[in-house]
């Protein structure tokens, strides 16, 4: 760790989805992350289990930081266990593995736990979430903590609740291998360069001051390079391909991977707005996936 980034002005001056895959290669080997996950027998399914039982305190492994916690897990709500659904479908739809809801907890790759503020919340800090990346090398599977009482604590309706619906997104994406907004290992969650429209992985608000409500196109970008884009790990066709842009892990061109996963459609459902075309290739293009996805809690409002 002997490069340290102290002058402001030594940070790079324009985004870069490198920046929220700042962990891979220093705290962590994404190729390895991946692997961990598609090697099991299960294969490029990735299993999530959410939250469904009684109140009650569990302990959860955080490696690096303070061992073990205790939290309180408390019943995902239908809602959100719907919303979390939908965004599964989501990445599905663009990243190569399957997401795969499931019950039993012991089969789970990713398990997602709903808190009180039990131990997260103190007279002198909050901690809105957490995921642990670092143990699916170890133990085979992340652990994704959503500390809702914290979120609601900074305004929550029964439709709209975008601190928790952050706080989920971001802890999903440091499960997947996301870093915060970084250079060089360093963590730099604040870099005002970025805020949550940019990227999820920012702690800063946008200027509307509420928090993005789902990925950014650079956030599937970057996703896409630990996990390979929908069909990017199919066998080419047999017969000649004519330089029809390859099917590799680092084809990046967002119409193409429609072209390849041949859903025509999303695979989620109902709330959510079907028209998820970026209108550009603008790295961190905020602007449309915004539009299709965080309206619906407005036009649900009469
Ligand atoms: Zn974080």
């Amino acid at each position: 760790m002997a490069h340290s980034v102290t002058a402001e002005q030594s940070l790079p001056t324009e985004q870069s989805i490198d920046h929220i895959l700042n962990w891979c290669g220093v705290l962590l080997d994404c190729e390895t992350h991946r692997e961990n996950f598609f090697s099991r027998p299960t294969g490029q399914q990735i299993f999530y289990w959410m939250y469904a039982g009684p109140t009650q305190l569990v302990n959860i492994n955080r490696r690096g930081t303070s061992g073990s916690v205790e939290i309180e897990a408390i019943q995902v709500r239908d809602e959100d266990y719907q919303w979390a659904v939908d965004v599964f479908d989501t990445l599905d739809y663009y990243l190569e593995p399957e997401f795969v809801l499931i019950n039993d907890i012991n089969q789970a790759d990713l398990r997602l736990w709903g808190t009180s503020g039990h131990n997260l919340i103190s007279e002198t800090s909050t901690l809105f979430g957490f995921a642990t990346p670092f143990n699916a090398d170890e133990k085979g599977y992340v652990d994704v903590v959503v500390n809702v009482e914290a979120g609601n604590l900074s305004g929550v309706t029964a439709d709209f609740a975008p601190e928790n619906t952050n706080t989920a997104l971001h802890e999903i994406g440091h499960a997947l291998g996301l870093s915060h907004p970084g250079v060089y290992g360093k963590d730099l969650p604040n870099w005002e360069l970025y805020d949550s429209e940019d990227t999820i992985m920012s702690y800063n608000k946008p200027e509307d001051g509420i928090h993005a409500g789902f990925y950014s196109e650079g956030d599937i970008l970057a996703l896409q390079e630990i996990w390979g884009a929908e069909g990017s790990y199919k066998a080419p066709p047999q017969s000649e391909s004519k330089g029809s842009g390859g099917s590799t892990p680092e084809n990046n061109d967002i119409e193409f991977i429609y072209a390849i996963a041949g859903k025509g459609k999303l695979k989620g459902n109902t709330k959510h707005s079907t028209n998820y075309i970026f209108d550009g290739l603008d790295v961190f293009g905020k602007k449309v996936l915004t539009k299709s996805l965080s309206s619906s809690p407005a036009q649900a409002t009469p």
